[in-house]
């Protein structure tokens, strides 16, 4: 089969890049031929055409500008394709024949940089090595590595839920693993990437992670080899040096997400205590991250979302921010000062990725630069001030006002997006530019002097200066002056009415005028290339710069949050133990600030365990939250809304908080209710703090009921047991816990008046009424037979129960009564009737308290 020669050299590029969409340059325009052409013009909307292949005929083919180019790459990776990018690798006015071709660079999902992205974008490699589950992540945008390991496929889904890749490695060995990444890739829309499984290329991924970091062995990264992490580690190394066809420098060092110096918050307690977006339509805003984030950057803003997710451990770690943040609080213009230069600092991060991708252009080097500058300041500020977090903060600050005053000496203030086009370098930065460019512009001007000139000395008015491509700079003079021209002058033309001529000084000046431009050009381009190469050997100082101004910015911005809320500064240690008094609910605080009751709690000193009673909608699962809420913004270094708060630091925060919402294929509301019980059960320590709402639930009441006392005294084992807040509607508990020792009854408080129910939400040293179903029954209209013959039920039940055999809560009474009298009494009224048909279409949780009432 004579394809053409293109043809033939386009599938043989196809043949290696299999599983990318092949963009192959021809000219100004990428082309995608058969399959990808189909594929392509789809996704982009964009006209499928087909193009003569030789003997095969027209094939399918369609097309995208070069310049707009990164803009349909962009869509086809968020569609999750990848797309191989084949570039015209020699000049094609010097090609002999075909021009040459090459692939250099698959731009895939987890590889990508998006422009303006201000979130982390994780490229994820899994292994698996014996047992071991090896997980490594890569942002290329800002160079984080990170690396550990999961004991189960429970674990390694939690961790991809928590960072939440867009593209995942595996080989063949992980095969087993591959249904659940699978799943989860279905879920997000991420892309499952297969890599060859062999042991030479094993051996070639971790040779991978040697040539990167420049180091003999792994170890001496902290990657011990043989290992699943440094395998893992390997498999993104690999990936990336076959992806993007160059040594990425601004990659930071791999380190391990398992640090001990951390709390641990897994997927469910971050949402369930909205830590990061709400539970209801999963935004920022609403949440602890929306409340906490006033940082004036976007590497401040990323700052403050891993502390929230990894609250510290170490009391003098957290000592050491709360000195901080307490400094600053006081320091109103510092305060101010600093946020106003870190305003102006650029996304450093993500710019210094571009540099080490080759990838930034001028503008993007202007914006390093010019954050830079904001350095000094910020030193200026910082370096005598009392919090040693931030004099030691500012010291480490590399001095870059060199550096940077170089880019803004080479570049103008306001370079364009291409670097192919000149404009970019300063009047007076480089001698050679700035001749070609006066050669340019002087070019002309000689030009029309000379035109000028020649008509004085040869009397020839109507002589003029032209061009063309065929004898470049000419004079012509008009038939009926041809006998004025002197002998100077060389005949090179004939026309009809006019004799053209060339002359020694034109032809001089002629190829200085033509190529000046070019040269500038090329020169500014030289320039700027070398200046970029310049930034990239600096790429490490700027990345300690921007991770120390993105710490800068995220303390100030706790300090900026304190001031606002009106939060105070908690005092952690490391002694078991939890005390807040007059605590608040900073989110739920937010959004009605006046009507917030603080709620105080003591946990730990005489009691370990709080058994909370009280009706919906009267504020336990506040009270609950409020308190790990707390707890944690003390160990991420923040100030808490409290009147005052003594916080023996955790070790984790366990929650079995209300319906989960992630129910997993098949999975009933109960079982993951006790999947997730069976986890607290099994990890949780006297240094934990752990959260339950409701549990049993989901089952009958007796099952219900016994489960829940079954894991109120596994909770309660001595030696073993966290710090629990327990609320259930069993009120029967209440009398359990009586008899228990370090357990203590809580309610939250309700009034009854006339008109119906005022919640109070304060907590109060007692158990709830435990007939409160029935009232609230009769207060919201539930009529007098039933509320009757709830108490009759309500009455025989507690008998029962009391000679040991049936127990029922005053609500599931209320709601037996109603069922028994539309079951056995045909002259119930017809507003009973009404009223249970009502009921059933309620979703009591979901209302409002005076919805519920009215
Ligand atoms: P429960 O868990 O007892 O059903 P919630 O904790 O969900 O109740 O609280 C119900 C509502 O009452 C919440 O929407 C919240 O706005 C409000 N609330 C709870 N606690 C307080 C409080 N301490 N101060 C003011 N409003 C509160």
């Amino acid at each position: 089969m004579a394809l053409t020669p293109m043809m033939q050299q386009y599938l043989e590029i196809k043949e290696s890049n299999p599983d990318a969409l092949l963009m192959f340059r021809l000219g100004d325009f990428y082309e995608l031929f058969f399959e990808d052409a189909v594929t392509a013009s789809k996704v982009l909307e964009i006209t499928l055409t087909g193009r003569d292949a030789g003997e095969q005929g027209r094939v399918p083919m369609c097309g995208v500008p070069h310049h707009a180019a990164q803009q349909y790459i962009g869509r086809l990776i968020d569609n999750g394709y990848c797309v191989a990018i084949c570039e015209q690798v020699e000049d094609p006015k010097a090609a002999k024949g075909l021009v040459k071709r090459e692939v250099i660079q698959v731009v895939t999902p987890g590889t990508w940089l998006k422009d303006g992205e201000s979130e982390s974008r994780f490229l994820a490699a899994v292994t698996k090595v014996g047992l071991l589950i090896g997980i490594a992540f890569v942002d290329v945008g800002t160079g984080e590595v990170w690396y550990g390991s999961a004991s189960d496929e429970e674990a390694l889904r939690e961790l991809l839920v928590s960072y939440r890749p867009l593209e995942m490695l595996i080989s063949d060995a992980e095969s087993a693993l591959a249904p659940k990444l699978e799943e989860y890739c279905k879920e997000t829309t991420a892309r499952l990437s297969t890599v060859p499984h062999s042991s030479t290329r094993s051996k070639q991924e971790l040779s991978s992670i040697t040539r990167q970091y420049r180091v003999v062995h792994t170890e001496a990264l902290g990657l011990e080899t043989p290992s699943a992490e440094a395998a893992a580690v390997g498999r993104l190394m690999l990936y990336l040096e076959e992806t993007q066809k160059q040594v990425l420098s601004h990659l930071k060092s791999p380190r391990s997400f398992e640090n001990a110096g951390q709390a641990f918050l897994d997927v469910v307690a971050k949402r369930n205590l909205e830590l990061l977006e709400t539970q209801r339509n999963r935004q920022k805003k609403g949440s602890l991250y929306g409340l906490l984030d006033k940082t004036k950057t976007a590497m401040g803003s990323r700052q403050m979302r891993r502390w929230i997710e990894h609250p510290l451990m170490n009391v003098a770690r957290i000592e050491a921010r709360l000195e901080a943040v307490e400094w600053l609080l006081g320091e109103l213009f510092v305060r101010a000062e600093l946020q106003e230069w870190l305003a102006r600092v650029y996304d450093l991060e993500r710019l210094i990725g571009k540099v080490g991708f080759g990838s930034a252009n001028a503008r993007d080097l202007v914006a390093i630069a010019q954050s830079l500058q904001a350095v000094p300041q910020v030193q200026a500020r910082l370096n005598a001030a009392p919090p040693r977090l931030l004099s030691q903060l500012s010291q480490d600050l590399p001095d870059l006002s060199q550096r940077a005053a170089q880019i803004l000496n080479i570049l103008v203030d306001q370079p364009p997006l291409s670097v192919h086009d000149g404009g970019m370098i300063r009047e007076g930065a480089d001698e050679d530019l700035d001749a070609f460019r006066h050669m340019h512009v002087d070019g002309k001007e000689w030009l029309a002097q000379f035109e000028q000139e020649e008509k004085e000395k040869t009397g020839i008015r109507t002589l003029k200066v032209g061009y063309n491509k065929v004898f470049g700079y000419f004079v012509e003079v008009s038939k009926a002056n041809v006998h004025l021209v002197p002998d100077r002058y060389e005949r090179k033309q004939t026309l009809a009415s006019a004799e053209r001529y060339t002359l020694p000084e034109l032809k001089a000046r002629e190829d200085e005028i033509l190529h000046a431009e070019e040269r500038a050009l090329a020169r500014e381009y030289e320039i700027f290339v070398s200046l970029r190469d310049e930034v990239a050997a600096a790429i490490p100082a700027i990345q300690k710069t921007a991770e120390r101004l993105a710490e800068l910015d995220a303390i100030l911005s706790l300090a900026t949050a304190a001031v606002e809320y009106g939060y105070v500064r908690p005092v952690v240690v490391e002694e078991r133990g939890i005390e807040i008094v007059n605590g608040r609910h900073p989110m739920v605080e937010a959004a009605a600030p006046l009507s917030f009751v603080p709620n105080s709690v003591d946990l730990g000193s005489g009691c370990d365990f709080i058994l909370l009673t009280g009706p919906n909608m009267a504020g336990k699962s506040t009270y609950m939250r409020q308190i790990a809420l707390i707890v944690l913004m003390a160990q991420i270094g923040s100030f808490v809304p409290a009147d005052s708060a003594r916080i023996g630091v955790v070790d984790r925060v366990f929650t079995r908080i209300g319906a989960s919402d992630d129910l997993g294929a098949g999975q009933s509301t109960f079982m993951v209710e006790m999947v997730e019980l069976a986890q607290i059960l099994r990890q949780s320590t006297p240094r934990s703090l752990v959260l339950l709402d409701e549990i049993g639930r989901g089952t009958s009441t007796y099952d219900g009921m016994s489960l829940a006392e079954a894991v109120m005294e596994a909770l309660l084992v001595p030696g073993r047991n966290p710090l629990t807040l327990f609320a259930t509607h069993y009120h029967e508990l209440t009398e359990r816990a009586v008899a228990l020792k370090r357990v203590e009854n809580f309610s939250v408080a309700v009034q009854e008046t006339k008109d119906g129910v005022t919640f109070l939400h304060a907590v109060v040293p007692r158990p709830a009424d435990k007939s409160y179903g029935i009232q609230v029954a009769k207060l919201a209209g539930v009529p007098g037979a039933v509320i009757k013959r709830a108490t009759e039920i309500l009455a025989e039940r507690e008998q029962e129960a009391a000679s040991g055999r049936r127990m029922l809560a005053g609500a599931d009474a209320a709601a037996e009564a109603a069922t028994a009298v539309e079951a056995e009494a045909p002259t119930v009224p017809a507003e009973v009737l009404d009223w249970l048909a009502e009921v059933e279409g309620l979703a009591v949780e979901r209302m409002t308290p005076i919805e519920a009432i009215g």
